[in-house]
Formats: structure tokens, C-alpha cells, sequence
């Protein structure tokens, strides 16, 4: 009988998921939930949404209330940094010098936002978004009148300028690639995105290089490489994010983008699991190492490990899918876009649109639904469905708005 806990670093979304799902799946044991941050585990996307258009409380946010961890016997240790880990011993270190052993290790360390590396990025009033007090930092600076530049048009920059912008901001983008969100996103997509944010106010500039922030104490201007000023008076840097691996990389364990996982989320320790942000596990369609920064993946995650931890030894198979909501616009996206034979495109009503990637033997890939319209959801679910089935489709009907994907639903059903 092991007397060790299971210790999970990281009280984010995909360790809050896993704990409860430990519990949910019967696991006894002693559990302990160790987090940085001090605050319950929660979800992040309406960091950049919902909690900037005051359209929900913070506390809406919360993976499992305080009483649910206590009466599931969940030690929350919250406030506290882990600093090493000793694989050998079984055993990690917290900041303040005090060791734990474990029986099994879960690392799910997330991801920190990027800071620009530019003269000025100290500057008081350039922000990042990462965490709930990132949020609530950076409400109050958005009141109507106010000045904002985002840097960077990748999704969290978007929606903080959507959210700005409906909260009657002057908002700038600068995006230095040519087209935005293009890691994400098809071409086609990048435009709609342009054209939705140029027509509700938004100045985007592409193909931007950004040379220093400018002010005395707190920023007041973004200095281009060209040497033009643009007067702020907040900067929100949203670039991506650096997973954080380094605990695991000291520890020895095996790290890529990543930490390295297998299949069943298990890293190159076998008394270590890794999930969400920072986890490199396999592609389930082409065993690719793959690393996913997504609402899905945390929470699926976070529940497929809890099997492994207990033993189970199924592969985590869920298929990628990612949400973005800007002013009254929802993108969806599903499956693998990338390396797709064909795409095949079905235009919706109101300037929507719908993505089909197939490939060579014109099974579905991947789908990306973009509009105002919340058909968006329904069809994008459709697809999901479709992409499982694994059958051939009429590239045809994908295109042909009056064919619905319910009906090419049943018919692969029925094949
Ligand atoms: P996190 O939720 O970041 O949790 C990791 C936790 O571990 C953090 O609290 C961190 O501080 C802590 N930690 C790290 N190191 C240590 C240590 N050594 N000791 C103790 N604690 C440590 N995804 C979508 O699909 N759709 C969206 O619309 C969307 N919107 C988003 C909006 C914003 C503003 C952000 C930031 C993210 C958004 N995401 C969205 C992405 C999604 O929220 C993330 O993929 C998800 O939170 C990842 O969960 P995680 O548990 O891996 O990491």
C-alpha cells in the first residue's frame, strides 16, 4: 500500500480537471493540488472576453468551489511555487525549501505569457494576459476614450481588441506577419478576421515592426521601427506564450516544445504525467509530436490522465478543436488543418463561411466555421462527427450550402 500522494503541480485548468476527475473516477488516496497562483483553479478564456465586457464575475470561472475540494479531500496548496523535482527520490521541493514525496507526479505547469523583448516593455501600462489578476489589471484601463495598442494579431490580441473596442476604446493592432492569426488559420479566415475588425473601428497594421515602448514611469507611446509615434495610454502584449517546461527539464525528463509525453500523457519518467499547455504528446492521426494551447485539450487532458494515473492504458484520442468569440463573430476550428489534400469551401449566409480540409481519399480532416450566425457550433460539431466516421465524402455536397451535413451524416451511418 502506497502511503504517498499524488501530487499535482499546477492548479490551472487541466490540474483542477484532473483532481476532480481522480476523485470522480475513485481514486482514495492522498491528493495534492499545488498551485502558484492564488486562486482556485479556473478556465482562461473569458479573461479575454467575458470579464473585460463585465458580461461575467470572476468567479464564474472556477474549476470546482473550495467546499467541493474540501469535501472530496483535495489538498489545495495555492500561493506556492514548486522549484525542483527529484525523480530519483520520488520527491519535489517547494519554494520555500520544504520536500514532498509523491507516488505519482502530474505536471501541468501551463504556459506564461510572452513578454516582448523591446526597450520600454517595464513601462507601467504594458500588459499581458495570462491569469485572472492580468484581467483584472488591465479592465480598469479600458474605458471608453481610452488609447490601447495590442501587439500582436494572434487570438489574444483580437479578442482584447474586440473587447476594448466594445468598451468604446481606440484600439491599434500591430501585427508584424502579413496576414493575422497565420499559425492558426487558413488565409481565407485571416481576411474575414481583418474585415470584421477594420469595419468595427479597429486600425490593424500588418507587416508591422515594433522598435521601442515610450513614456516616463508608465507608457504613452509605441515607437515603430519607421520611427512614428503612436500615442497609448495601455499596451497589451499578446505574442504567444512560453510553455513552462523548465521544471521539467531540470528534472531530467525528456522535453521538446514540450514536456514529452506518450500516448497515455505519461512522460520519460514513468512515476510522471504531463498535460495541457505544456505537454508535447502524439498526434493521435500521424503519431507527430504535437503541443496544443486550447480549452479542449486542458480539460480533456486533464480527465484522460486521471485513467492513466489509476492505471488505465487506452491512448488520448481526442480531436482537436479551439473556440474564439470577437464582437458578435464566433470561429471554430476542428481537427488537423495542416497537410490536407483539398479544402473544400461552403459560403454561409451573412458573409460566413465553412472550411473542409479532406484528404487524398477525401475522408474529412479538419473543419474551421466562421460567422455571426451559431449554426457555426452545430455545423462544426457535425464535422467533428464527420471526421470520426473516417469515410469518404463528395467534396460536392461539402461545398453545397443547401446540403445539410446531418443528411451526409446518415449517409456515411448507413455505408
Ligand atoms: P494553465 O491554465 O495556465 O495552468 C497552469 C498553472 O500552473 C498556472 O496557474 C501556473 O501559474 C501554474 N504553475 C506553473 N508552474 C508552476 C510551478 N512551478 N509551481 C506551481 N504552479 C505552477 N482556449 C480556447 O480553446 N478557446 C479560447 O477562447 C481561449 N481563450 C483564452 C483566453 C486567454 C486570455 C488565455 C490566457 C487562454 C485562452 N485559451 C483559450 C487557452 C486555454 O485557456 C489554455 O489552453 C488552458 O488554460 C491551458 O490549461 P493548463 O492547465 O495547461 O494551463
Amino acid at each position: 500500500m502506497n502511503t504517498a500522494p499524488i501530487i499535482i503541480v499546477g492548479a490551472g485548468h487541466a490540474g483542477g480537471r484532473a483532481a476532480l476527475a481522480l476523485r470522480e473516477q475513485g481514486y482514495a488516496g492522498q491528493l495534492l493540488l499545488i498551485g502558484d497562483e492564488p486562486h482556485l483553479p479556473y478556465e482562461r478564456p473569458a479573461l479575454s472576453k467575458q470579464l473585460l465586457l463585465d458580461s461575467q464575475p470572476a468567479d464564474a470561472c472556477h474549476i470546482g468551489s473550495a467546499e467541493q475540494y474540501q469535501t472530496l479531500a483535495i489538498e489545495r496548496l495555492s500561493a506556492t511555487r514548486v522549484s525542483a523535482i527529484a525523480p530519483a527520490k520520488r520527491q519535489i521541493t517547494l519554494h520555500d525549501g520544504r520536500t514532498l514525496p509523491y507516488h505519482q507526479l502530474l505536471l501541468a505547469t501551463g504556459g506564461r505569457a510572452r513578454q516582448a523583448s523591446l526597450p520600454g516593455a517595464d513601462l507601467a501600462g504594458v500588459q499581458l494576459l495570462r491569469t485572472l489578476d492580468d484581467a483584472a489589471a488591465l479592465r480598469p484601463r479600458l474605458q471608453a476614450g481610452q488609447r490601447l495598442v495590442v501587439v500582436g494579431g494572434g487570438f489574444i490580441g483580437l479578442e482584447v481588441a474586440a473587447s476594448a473596442r466594445q468598451q468604446g476604446c481606440q484600439v491599434t493592432v500591430l501585427e508584424a506577419g502579413d496576414r493575422l492569426a497565420a499559425r492558426a488559420l487558413p488565409p481565407l479566415i485571416s481576411a474575414k478576421l481583418l474585415a470584421l475588425h477594420r469595419a468595427r473601428g479597429v486600425e490593424v497594421r500588418l507587416g508591422c515592426q515594433i522598435a521601442a515602448f515610450r513614456g516616463d514611469g508608465s507608457v504613452s507611446a509605441v515607437e515603430l521601427a519607421d520611427g512614428e509615434l503612436l500615442a497609448c495610454d495601455t499596451v497589451v502584449v499578446g505574442i504567444g506564450i512560453q510553455p513552462n517546461t523548465e521544471l521539467a527539464a531540470a528534472a531530467g525528463l525528456a522535453v521538446g516544445n514540450g514536456i514529452r509525453v506518450d500516448s497515455r500523457l505519461q512522460s520519460s519518467d514513468a512515476h510522471i504525467y504531463a498535460v495541457g499547455d505544456a505537454c508535447e504528446f502524439p498526434c493521435p492521426v500521424s503519431g507527430q509530436p504535437q503541443r496544443l494551447e486550447t480549452w479542449r485539450n486542458a480539460e480533456e487532458q486533464g480527465r484522460h490522465v486521471a485513467r492513466s494515473l489509476l492505471g488505465a492504458d487506452d491512448a488520448y484520442a481526442a480531436l482537436p478543436w479551439f473556440w474564439s468569440d470577437q464582437f458578435d463573430h464566433s470561429l471554430q476550428l476542428a481537427g488537423q488543418l495542416q497537410a490536407a489534400a483539398n479544402c473544400v469551401t461552403r459560403a454561409l449566409p451573412d458573409d460566413g463561411l465553412l472550411l473542409f480540409y479532406l484528404d487524398a481519399a477525401e475522408r474529412l480532416q479538419g473543419a474551421c466555421g466562421w460567422g455571426a450566425d451559431n449554426s457555426i457550433a452545430r455545423d462544426i460539431k457535425l464535422a467533428e462527427m464527420l471526421i470520426r466516421s473516417g469515410k469518404p465524402l463528395p467534396a460536392a455536397a461539402l461545398a453545397d450550402p443547401a446540403s445539410s451535413l446531418k443528411s451526409l451524416l446518415k449517409g456515411v451511418a448507413s455505408v
